[in-house]
């Protein structure tokens, strides 16, 4: 009886693990499918998000609509699952407007079938001389620190001003300040914004610059290649680790050269960063 029992069960069994796998496995497929044209979309999408923001950004702090198509490219991950299908960007009346128009693919469908994702955003652009309220040594600028410092402890060994050059002799401009520290000491963002070059420089050995908002710019440098953290066009947020003290280039002994730009101009840097953790030598 049991014998039987256990036979007939074996057989049901089997029977009802062939249903299982004529209709189960069908349906898992299927939603194996949905789910990667999810994950598929998901990702032009968020592509798509990431490269108009940064496309926007960069025009809105350079005012140059073609700075930002090229950050597009830059940021966008083009790849066979999706494709642009166009990107427009522009300047009117001191705003910034980009369309983006992208192709994703039908996993379900014929090849080639696709349907269109299409996004915008917007942005003023930041004009640095209207904004820019009392010049350099205004009010506002010196109070705690607009910028955070480069570094968290250092000594000041070669101020912005005219000096003699501590290579070559001779006089010189110097257009930064030069903090002393251990080789590989981290450096951080002085704020946020966009790095706009993370590589090599005459002079600078390797450098970072970052661009901020309402015109401010940053420069850092003297790294070695391989104590650089950031890449041309990611964005960066105040006090974040972007790289480590070298002394390669022009340079003399391990320090960072940090120089602060203001609508164009090599301003003081000291004018700028917090003072308090400044240990003048
Ligand atoms: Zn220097």
């Amino acid at each position: 009886m049991i014998g039987k029992l256990s036979a007939w069960s074996r057989t049901r069994r089997k029977g009802a693990s062939t249903v299982e796998f004529i209709i189960i496995l069908p349906l898992f497929i299927l939603l194996c499918l949905v789910i990667w044209q999810l994950v598929v979309a998901g990702k032009a999408v968020m592509d798509t998000q990431a490269a108009l923001r940064d496309a926007v950004r960069v025009a809105s702090v350079t005012g140059d609509a073609e700075k930002g198509k090229a950050q597009f490219k830059v940021t966008f991950v083009e790849d066979r699952q999706y494709q642009v299908d166009s990107f427009e960007i522009r300047i009117d009346d001191d705003e910034v407007k980009a369309w983006a128009k992208i192709r994703i693919p039908l996993i379900f469908m014929a090849e080639k079938s696709t349907f269109t994702y299409r996004s915008t955003a917007e942005a003023p652009v930041l004009n640095p001389w209207k904004s820019w309220a009392g010049g350099p040594t205004g009010p506002w600028l010196t109070s705690g620190g607009i910028l955070g410092p480069p570094v968290r402890t250092w000594i000041l060994t070669s101020r912005f001003g005219p000096r003699t050059d501590p290579k070559y002799g001779g006089r010189a401009f110097h257009k930064g300040i030069d903090l002393a520290g251990p080789l590989g000491t981290p450096i951080y963002a002085a704020a946020d914004g966009v790095v706009v070059h993370a590589g090599p420089g005459t002079g600078y050995g390797n450098y970072i610059k970052i661009d901020h908002l309402n015109g401010f710019q940053t420069i850092y440098a003297h790294m070695y290649a391989d104590q650089i953290y950031v890449r041309n066009g990611q964005r960066v947020t105040r006090g974040q680790h972007i790289a480590g003290i070298g002394n390669a280039g022009k340079s003399t002994g391990p320090h960072l050269h940090f120089e602060v730009i203001v609508g164009g101009v090599k301003v003081d840097p000291l004018l700028y960063v917090s003072r308090s953790s400044v240990a003048a030598r």
